[in-house]
């Protein structure tokens, strides 16, 4: 039995992840959060009996309290809340789907209750992995990639752990600007952008894997989660988004993850891991697929990555604030204030006037993003 506290239910990630438990009966939904979306969250507090429900503001709980009377659950708020959500003793495992670093806090108390991570909300990773990775380790607890490289790539290690990797090969689709040179992209809206080839996903993960920030974010969510180096890490465009992402052994030997792109597979596995369990969605068939193909990104025109991966590199405060001015030029992007080439120039700007802080605890990382914030807001 699965016993989940699912951190943004309401999303792309939390909506899929119903429909998986929907279809499994050993599992139950101890917590549903969600920001602002108390109408859904309402139907999937009456479809999945949560014990307690949590949304973003004190007024929205009000409303929601009243809408829900009639049913047993408590109805909390704020990141406190979401918090209390993580550590009740009636779940096992939290999944955390909640889009940026505001699940920050919550995992890290799950992880000290002892709770299993399903991890989609990457952005929490690449912030604090230097403080995640260890703390899981002296837990005991499990994170189990959501994300579907980072899923393909802990399935193709599977017994294999005594083995040295050499590289990790992680895929990306290239979006819907792939092969556009950076003039080209200029002048695309949040429109265009929002328009991803392969995948339906919320609008802000829509909008950096446009930009290809999406990516970096994922080679450093396989630097903490797979105890890569960053020189391990090789990301490949491969527009069919058929191989997962792939892991190179120490005689050559590649291991690939394959599978009709459809999220429900890795958050299925992370939840039922190390078995697999039955599931409808569509199955590969390899005389249909015409072309699987690979190619280098263009760093010139997606210069997301190269600055993503840079931040890495340099460690510390700066993949924090990295992630920060994406996260605040992400949206701003998405709101018509600010171009597309605005949000890399936003992030290079940011990372450029930051005093890097080594192994900075969660309230520097959280003054870390405050001081982006202030300073973007200022241009
Ligand atoms: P969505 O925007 O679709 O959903 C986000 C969820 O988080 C919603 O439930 C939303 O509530 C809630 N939320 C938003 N802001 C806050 C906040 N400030 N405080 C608390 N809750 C909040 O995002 P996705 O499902 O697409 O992505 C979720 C995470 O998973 C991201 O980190 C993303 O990078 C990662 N991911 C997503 C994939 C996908 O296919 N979608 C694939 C791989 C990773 P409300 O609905 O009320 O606004
Ligand atoms: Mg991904």
């Amino acid at each position: 039995m699965r016993n989940i506290a699912l951190l943004g239910s309401t999303g792309s990630i939390g909506r899929q992840t119903l429909d998986v438990v929907r279809h499994e009966p050993d599992m139950k939904v101890t917590a549903l959060t969600a920001h602002k979306n108390i109408a859904l969250l309402e139907e999937q507090i009456r479809e999945f009996s949560p014990g307690i429900a949590c949304v973003t503001e004190a007024a929205d709980a009000a409303d929601l309290a009243a809408r829900v009377a009639d049913l047993p659950v408590r109805i909390v708020c704020g990141v406190e809340g979401m918090t209390e959500a993580a550590v009740d003793p009636a779940c096992d495992t939290v999944l955390t789907a909640v889009v940026g670093m505001i699940g920050i806090r919550p995992t890290i108390a799950a992880i000290r209750a002892g709770k299993d991570i399903a991890l989609a909300n990457k952005e929490t990773m690449v912030c604090a992995g230097h403080i995640i990775i260890p703390l899981a380790k002296e837990h005991g607890v499990s994170i189990l990639p959501v994300d579907s490289e980072h899923s393909a790539i802990f399935q193709c290690l599977h017994g294999n752990r005594q083995n040295k990797v050499r590289r990790i090969l992680l895929t990306a689709s290239g979006g819907p600007f792939r092969g556009m040179k950076y003039e080209q992209t200029a002048l695309v809206t949040a429109a265009d952008a929002l328009k991803h080839p392969n995948w339906t996903m919320g609008a802000k993960i829509t909008i950096d894997s446009a930009d290809m920030v999406n990516k970096a974010l994922e080679v450093m969510e396989a630097h903490w989660l797979f105890d890569v180096s960053y020189d391990q890490i090789e990301v490949l465009v491969h527009p069919q988004s058929i191989v997962h992402s792939m892991v190179e052994y120490e005689d050559g030997a590649v291991m690939a993850q394959m599978g009709a792109p459809d999220m429900r597979l890795p958050i299925q596995y992370a939840l039922t891991y190390p078995d697999r369990h039955p599931m409808d969605t569509q199955k590969l068939d390899f005389f249909a697929i015409k072309d699987l193909t690979f190619e280098k990104p263009d760093p010139k025109a997606f210069p997301g990555l190269p600055l993503g991966i840079s931040a890495g590199r340099t460690g510390g405060s700066m993949p924090a604030v990295f992630n920060a001015a994406n996260e605040w030029a992400n949206a701003k992007f998405r709101n018509g204030e600010i171009t597309f080439h605005g949000i890399t120039d936003m992030i290079a700007e940011a990372m450029d006037r930051h005093k890097v802080i080594a192994d900075p605890t969660v309230d520097e990382i959280e003054a870390a993003q405050k001081e982006v914030d202030d300073y973007l807001s200022t241009l």
